[in-house]
């Protein structure tokens, strides 16, 4: 099984590293051929996979408790820590 293109290599030919990819994945700023990318990446690199299944938990309970814009960035670590620990 070969890996596909990576279209998120930069003009200067640097790849983008996970966080990156997660990162412009998760602000909606990649092409449809980026996401499809993204999307089978994760299928097999458990960091992304989790990462994003961290931020999306985090951004649903902010959502749910209404805190207006952000919050505090202890409640947001301590939010990651509860769901990697659950998760292992
Ligand atoms: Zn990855």
């Amino acid at each position: 099984m070969s890996e596909p293109t990576n279209p998120f290599v930069s003009s200067s030919g640097r790849r983008a590293t996970c966080m990156e990819m997660l990162q412009l994945f998760l602000d909606g700023e990649v092409t449809t051929e980026q996401r499809e990318y993204f999307l089978s990446h994760m299928d097999h690199c458990m960091p992304c996979f989790k990462s994003y299944q961290v931020d999306m938990a985090i951004k649903q309970l902010l959502k749910d408790r209404c805190c207006g814009d952000g919050a505090p960035v202890d409640l947001v670590a301590q939010i990651k820590a509860q769901i990697i620990q659950k998760d292992s």
